[in-house]
């Protein structure tokens, strides 16, 4: 069994679905339905229940593969592909949304608007049939039928002798046909789109299939198993809704009192209930209740929602878990090494910089959290970083409020930059259409923190300290190396150097090389980077002109730990460690002084990361 957990013993939810099976079995109340003499050689014993989420997991007990025809629950999923095909207005002005205590089969129109009064009665169902696009039956048939295939996520037949029987008793339904003709609901020949929906009533399933069927309701179109769109999302909430209000015959009311979620159920003993964005329910079991629903299709819907809190309408607040982690650039950098005057500007102003990670399923009420959170900060914020990294899911109202959030900010000269938004896709076009000509400017992306923040900072530091020179070639005397020792000294260590020039993409380092030398970068700015289990680089940091990179090596010479490449053409002057041990002999205060700026460098390096550990405690 496909998507079923290995260890079914340790299912608490599999036990369940098998506990109702067992409980609801020895029922004996209801009938099968006769009135279509092929579904009365029915076996009233034959019971399946199955749930599949809307991410694709499969539970399923009973005779869940037994195969039967849908029936009536055929008539949400038409009336979906109804309003793919026409829109939803030209489907209103055929069809309304009203429920009806009529029966199911009655022959009547709603006397206000001439209308079927919703597409969950046959008049109403046959009205969508005859909506569907394409030049014959056969055709608009097919259509149908590859609509339930994607659906059901594999092939489907319909049970020709089933379609048979009905189609020779089924003179109601041609009555109802002409009746829909005659008021202008149809506008062609009726008998044919009769027999279509005697066809697509006939489509073979399984309770398997009906849960599958209903999770894809519950993923907003999408198969959760194939992955496959079986109904655009915009329109699945027009297809929920008439199944919660007119979905159960009779007992649509008391259904949507007790049990909480829209429905639909059909004579054959079919029942499927959609949990939007978390699960769908299949039942299968032919005996039926007085109001024509499966006795033990219902008894289990009941059961379920009962134990696990199913109902639509008795949600809890999802609001305040959209904010994983708040952080400042006066507590996490990027990876660029900043001059000590820099570190100090950062340390004492970055808290302007916000970087907010979120996290989860961002709908109204958790964006609204973030926004609102937002709005108590906002004056100290003059950079905002969103990293969406662990955000699952965008939908359109949240985007709606992101989008507010950048132009509110761009109003008073503040930049919003996001992060990981990748697999965010709706996000992007979301903004793309509502900046319109100013979304290259104010739709600021970035792969990762790091780079965002890099961003953010220099911003910063360009505003505090203006005019400070930055990434200019500098004199080896300038080496932050060198600071401290006398000038007689620093000629000293100079003789001593040797130049290099890279090019931008070099590699001047390699992970494992034998460390024989310390860099001290004249010009051009290097990056340290680790290959990651996953084979994507990480850079560890940046370095730019005037700072040393490879000292480690003069404490332990270990091989290197990292690769160093060339961001740009770079100059750099290297220090043989032969050399630098020599000055044991014949420069000992020299080295003492390199020693002590080179731990001073390490330690500076050590805190920035414990700091940053804290970040995430
Ligand atoms: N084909 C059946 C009819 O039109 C479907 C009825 C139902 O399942 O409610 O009578």
């Amino acid at each position: 069994m496909k998507n079923q957990p290995n260890c079914s013993w340790m299912s608490p939810i599999l036990d369940r679905l098998e506990e109702l099976h067992r409980e609801l079995a020895g029922a004996t109340e209801g009938d099968v339905a006769t009135y279509i003499p092929e579904l009365a050689k029915a076996d009233p014993r034959w019971f399946g229940i199955c749930l599949v989420t809307a991410n694709g997991a499969v539970y399923e007990t009973g005779d869940s593969r037994q195969p039967f025809t849908i029936q009536s629950i055929s008539k949400p999923f038409v009336y979906g592909l109804a309003l793919e095909d026409r829109g939803r207005s030209e489907v209103l002005a055929k069809i309304g949304v009203e429920p009806t205590g009529d029966a199911f089969n009655s022959i009547s129109l709603d006397p206000r608007t001439g209308r079927p009064r919703n597409p969950m009665i046959n008049a109403g169902a046959i009205a969508a049939t005859g909506l569907i696009e394409g030049k014959t039956s056969q055709i608009r048939l097919k259509r149908m039928l590859a609509m339930f295939e994607l659906y059901a996520g594999r092939e489907l037949l319909v049970d020709d002798a089933v379609y048979q029987s009905e189609s020779e008793t089924g003179h109601r339904n041609r009555a109802i046909g002409h009746m829909l003709r005659n008021f202008g609901i149809l506008t062609d020949d009726p008998i044919p789109v009769v027999e279509t929906y005697f066809r697509q009533c006939a489509v073979s399933v399984t309770c398997h299939d009906l849960a599958v069927m209903a999770a894809t309701l519950a993923n907003r179109g999408t198969n959760p198993i194939t992955g496959e769109q079986a109904i655009r999302g915009e329109y699945v909430e027009s297809v929920l809704a008439v199944m919660g209000t007119c979905g159960m015959y009779d007992y649509a009311g008391e259904w949507l009192y007790n049990v909480g979620m829209p429905a639909k159920s059909g004579v054959s003993g079919g029942v499927i209930a959609v949990l939007p964005g978390q699960l769908g329910i299949g039942v299968f079991s032919p005996p039926l209740d007085p109001q024509g629903n499966s006795v033990r299709g219902i008894g289990v819907c009941n059961a379920l929602s009962r134990h696990w809190d199913l109902h639509l309408f008795n949600r809890s607040s999802v609001g305040n878990t959209a904010i994983r982690l708040k952080s400042t650039a006066a507590e996490f950098n990027s990876k660029r090494v900043r001059s000590a005057l820099e570190t100090n500007v950062l340390r004492t102003s970055g808290a302007c910089i916000s970087l907010y990670q979120l996290q989860g399923n961002l709908t109204f009420a958790t964006a609204e959290v973030v926004v609102r959170n937002l709005g108590e900060n906002a004056d100290a914020i003059e950079s905002l970083i969103l990293d969406f990294k662990r955000v699952m899911t965008a939908n359109e109202s949240a985007c709606r409020l992101f989008h507010d959030v950048v132009c509110k900010f761009a109003a008073v000269g503040r930049a919003v930059v996001f992060t990981h938004l990748d697999s965010i896709t709706p996000f992007k076009r979301y903004m793309k259409g509502r900046l319109g000509s100013r979304f290259e400017e104010l739709f600021q992306v970035f792969d990762d923190n790091d780079a965002a923040l890099e961003w953010c900072e220099d911003r910063l530091l360009a505003r505090i300290l203006p005019g400070l020179p930055g990434g200019e070639a500098v004199g080896p005397r300038e080496y932050e190396l060198f600071s401290g020792l006398p000038p007689g000294d620093v000629e000293t260590i100079v003789a001593l150097l040797d130049r290099r020039t890279y090019q931008a993409g070099e590699t001047i380092i390699n992970a494992g090389d034998e460390a024989n030398e310390l860099f001290l970068l004249a010009s051009g700015s290097v990056s340290v980077i680790l290959t990651l289990a996953s084979g994507r680089p990480r850079r560890l940091a940046t370095f730019s002109a005037g700072m040393s990179f490879g000292e480690m090596a003069i404490i332990d010479r270990a091989p290197r730990s990292a690769m160093i490449i060339a961001d740009s053409p770079v100059v750099c002057d290297r220090l043989p460690l032969e050399a630098f041990a020599a000055l044991d002999v014949t420069h000992p205060g020299i080295k003492i002084k390199l020693l002590d700026n080179v731990s001073r460098g390490l330690s500076r390096k050590l805190r920035k990361a414990n700091r940053e550990l804290a970040v995430f405690e």
